[in-house]
């Protein structure tokens, strides 16, 4: 039997920046993980990239029931705060397009290593291959391992991550042993996820990228917007520009009928986009003047949207605006984020500890916050992590 001051179970961007900020105030730390290696899902972030946080953080680029936590959580340790925190481990930081924040190396691997790095020279016991089974609380809590190992400790730490992308670890362990200790749910679905539709046409362009503007409406009337890239693919559509979209849809499909608008010209007007049809087709077939406007796998599927009217204007107007239908979200697997999570009524915004059971504190992604694509995401469990791990004795 092993005893801490303090024990984080889950060594994901969350648990780790709680360990960090645990260990650095003088707590005897251990950090418990089930897989053989920190940060596994970390390193597949950003393309393997690591967009680490966005200078344009702010609360609505962010999603839960509750805007007040959010915005106090993310004050308190901001994304000036993210970026001198590994400025101060030693990585270099560039931004890129829309505020993005990246490791200058443009390896998720480097973040990762730093912070491995931290948590060694602050002499956290961090134990790996180590699936937690049961927690239990009495005087103090107690928590057992899968291999027969029990870790006691005072304040204990849950940054277990939503269900997003399982396979890295992020099983939804931590949110079945909340809910057994009393805390509410809200209704867990998959944000940042491709989107499957009626139409079988995108099959027949799949792989074809794009920059676009989606705007996704409910009988006609706008439910969300978003610009930027995506892709056709064997069941529908992927890319940035759509899978943001999903955290809104997912709760309306049940009942409502979600149709996309893809407007791939988003920086002409259809005039102009016709007069360059017009244009490129003066001495040549349809197909062959398009061939410099469009990829050529999308050729076909347009003219056959277009329908018999081979003209440049109605040409322009299905370029102007694709419909998809949506039929379902992908699966959580698939998913970059989990929408929903713990009630964040029952957590104080400012130590994150269990407004219902003494001692217990939460980080990441378990909370019922999830943000857009873009950084906001890693800069919730570097603001969420820094709060639960500020424990002072
Ligand atoms: C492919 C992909 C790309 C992404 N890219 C970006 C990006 O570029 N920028 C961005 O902001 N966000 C990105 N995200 C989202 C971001 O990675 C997550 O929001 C973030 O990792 C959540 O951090 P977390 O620490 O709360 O949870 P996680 O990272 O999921 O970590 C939870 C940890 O808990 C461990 N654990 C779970 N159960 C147990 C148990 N029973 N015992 C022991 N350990 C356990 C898991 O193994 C895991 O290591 C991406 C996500 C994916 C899937």
């Amino acid at each position: 039997m092993e005893c801490y001051d303090v024990a984080v179970i889950g060594a994901g961007p969350a648990g780790m920046m709680a360990t960090i900020t645990a260990s650095c105030a003088g707590n005897r730390v251990a950090l418990i993980e089930r897989n053989p290696i920190v940060g596994r899902k970390l390193l597949a972030t950003g393309n393997g990239r690591c967009n680490l946080t966005n200078r344009n953080v702010t609360a609505d680029r962010y999603h839960g029931a509750n805007t007040t936590f959010i915005q106090t959580v993310l004050d308190a340790f901001d994304h000036n705060a993210t970026m001198r925190f590994f400025e101060d481990l030693g990585l270099l930081l560039k931004e890129e397009e829309d505020g993005r924040i990246f490791p200058r190396t443009n390896q998720a691997s480097s973040v990762v290593e730093a912070l491995r790095q931290e948590l060694q020279m602050n002499k956290v016991c961090v134990m790996l291959d180590a699936q937690v089974k049961t927690i239990g609380h009495s005087a103090a809590w107690e928590i057992s391992l899968v291999d027969g190992t029990n870790v006691i400790t005072e304040t204990l730490i849950i940054a277990t991550g939503g269900r997003a992308a399982h396979h890295f670890g992020s099983t939804g362990d931590g949110l079945y042993w909340v809910e057994k200790l009393g805390h509410t749910l809200t209704p867990i679905h998959a944000a940042l996820v491709p989107l499957e539709t009626v139409e079988t046409w995108p099959k027949d362009c799949q792989g074809v990228k794009a920059e676009a503007r989606v705007l996704a409406t409910d009988g006609g009337k706008k439910i969300g917007e978003s610009s930027g890239d995506m892709l056709f693919t064997n069941y529908g559509v992927s890319g940035p520009a759509v899978m943001s979209l999903a955290g809104t849809i997912a709760p309306l499909l049940p009942t409502c009928q979600v149709v996309l608008h893809i407007d791939l010209f988003p920086d002409i007007t259809q005039k102009q986009l016709s007069e360059i049809i017009s244009r490129n087709t003066q001495n040549r077939s349809m197909e062959d003047g398009l061939v410099g406007i469009i990829p050529n796998t999308l050729i076909p599927v347009v003219l056959k949207l277009a329908g018999t009217e081979r003209q440049p204007t109605a040409i322009a107007v299905t370029l102007k605006d694709l419909t998809l239908t949506v039929s379902q979200l992908r699966r959580l697997k698939e998913a970059q984020v989990t929408a929903g999570g713990i009630d964040t009524a029952e957590i104080d915004p400012f130590t994150l500890e269990s407004k219902l059971v003494p001692g217990l504190r939460f980080a990441g992604e378990i909370m019922d916050v999830d943000g857009d694509s873009g950084g906001f995401n890693l800069q919730w469990a570097w603001s969420s992590g820094h709060a639960a791990g500020t424990i002072i004795r």
